[in-house]
């Protein structure tokens, strides 16, 4: 089996290599633009797009010509890459999985990549690697690199720059060490609840730095637009969202590396969490209701990154051996585990169930849990419906379907 991962590492330029790193970042943004009005004046002319061949001759022209002879001191490979990424942008937008293709503006997500191993080294016990037009950049060996190197994406972010090195290796097919199951509840309170009673704390990085965020913008807000102090400030305002972005991928994937080394198999409610985090405003003619409530969980929802938990969650348990099972989240908060009496009566508060059938207690969320993972159990058993995303025709989920379908088993594989 080939695995393939990508390490990232904070790169430790000197002022020269830096000045270049940006020059070649600018290059290629230069080269993607370029490409792409072309591409667009062909289109408004009638011309048929041209290739990723013809493109790259072109790239050869313009480096060897009088008008942009500056993009001869960039490497090509990282060029080419820029025509390769507008045509991907095209081939996404002709699925219709993107939109069509933008400019690239400056500032904005400075990356180029180096697609040819035979072209750059990574000398990890030197902790350093070597890059065309770049030469030996120092970088900071975090951890241990396994697998051959394929790529390496160099970019910058709020004043640092980082190395993304893509490898390869073979690896056996995983077994699960564990044969566990685990159901998990996602919630505000505590980002996730499972089954067996533990749970992940909430992630508060964002509010413990919202206060000092809201007066960095403030700040920002007062000076004049695009002067040195406004950089000064703009600046002051990344360092902190890059802050809380770090803080909050490092705890999630403490938790998912956890649930994933101790399970066999994880079920998770489907929720639909980009449908969640959407703008509760509503439109001008209908304001929605309750908007501060909702910016509030909205806000939360994004804060605690539910969509990141469970991507890292697939992918691990992929590694693993294990699975991930997603199940359809209709009333597993308000089912009483023991009777499966559904009841909104049976959550008495937040925190809170008590069926009122039965009389069985427990926490609300740990409740949630178990009916994810019986659900779970019934998805994987018989090959329920509804496991798949977006499909809601069915209010509540039952087990009277019993043939095994094969189709809706290889979807709860993939969802
Ligand atoms: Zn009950």
């Amino acid at each position: 089996m080939q695995r393939l991962q990508a390490y990232q590492y904070e790169i430790l330029p000197n002022g020269e290599q830096q000045r270049r790193m940006r020059r070649f970042a600018g290059s290629c943004r230069f080269v993607f633009n370029k490409a792409l009005a072309l591409q667009k004046e062909r289109y408004e002319r009638g011309e048929k797009k041209l290739s990723y061949a013809g493109l790259c001759q072109l790239l050869t022209q313009w480096r060897n010509g009088t008008e942009t002879p500056w993009l001869a001191d960039a490497p090509t490979h990282p060029l080419q890459q820029a025509l390769k990424d507008l045509e991907r942008a095209y081939q996404n937008f002709f699925a219709r999985r993107a939109h069509f293709p933008r400019f690239k503006r400056k500032g904005r997500r400075e990356r180029f990549r180096y697609p040819d191993a035979q072209q750059f080294k990574v000398d990890p016990i030197n902790n350093r690697l070597f890059l065309p037009k770049l030469g030996w950049l120092r970088y900071r060996n975090s951890r241990a690199m396994l697998g051959v190197a394929k790529n390496i994406t160099l970019s910058e972010s709020c004043g640092r720059w980082y190395a993304s090195i893509q490898t390869e290796r073979a690896v056996e097919a995983p077994v699960p060490s564990s044969t566990r199951a685990v159901g998990i509840d996602l919630g505000i309170a505590r980002l996730a609840t499972l089954s067996d009673g533990s749970h992940v704390a909430p992630l508060d990085s964002f509010r413990k730095h919202e206060a000092r965020l809201r007066r960095y913008q403030r700040a920002m807000s007062r000076k004049v637009k695009f002067s040195h102090n406004w950089q000064k400030a703009k600046r002051r305002v990344q360092a902190i969202h890059a802050r809380i972005g770090h803080a909050r991928r490092d705890y999630l994937h403490k938790a998912t590396t956890t649930i994933s080394q101790n399970h066999a198999m994880v079920c998770i409610e489907d929720l639909q969490v980009r449908n969640m985090s959407k703008s509760s405003k509503g439109s001008a003619e209908a304001p929605g209701r309750n908007v501060r409530a909702k910016s509030g969980l909205n806000k939360a929802i994004l804060d605690q990154g539910w969509f990141e938990f469970r991507r890292q969650l697939e992918y691990k348990l992929n590694w693993a051996g294990g699975r991930l099972v997603v199940v359809p989240p209709h009333y597993t908060s308000l089912t009483c585990p023991d009777c499966d009496y559904v009841s909104a009566r049976n959550r008495t508060s937040q925190a809170k169930f008590k069926c009122v059938q039965c009389g069985y207690e427990n926490h609300a969320d740990v409740v949630g849990a178990l009916n994810v993972l019986a659900r779970g159990y019934r998805v994987t058993a018989c090959g329920e419906e509804g496991a798949g995303s977006g499909q809601k025709t069915r209010t509540k989920p039952s087990s009277v379907k019993q043939e095994p379908t094969e189709a809706t088993m290889r979807e709860a594989d993939h969802a």
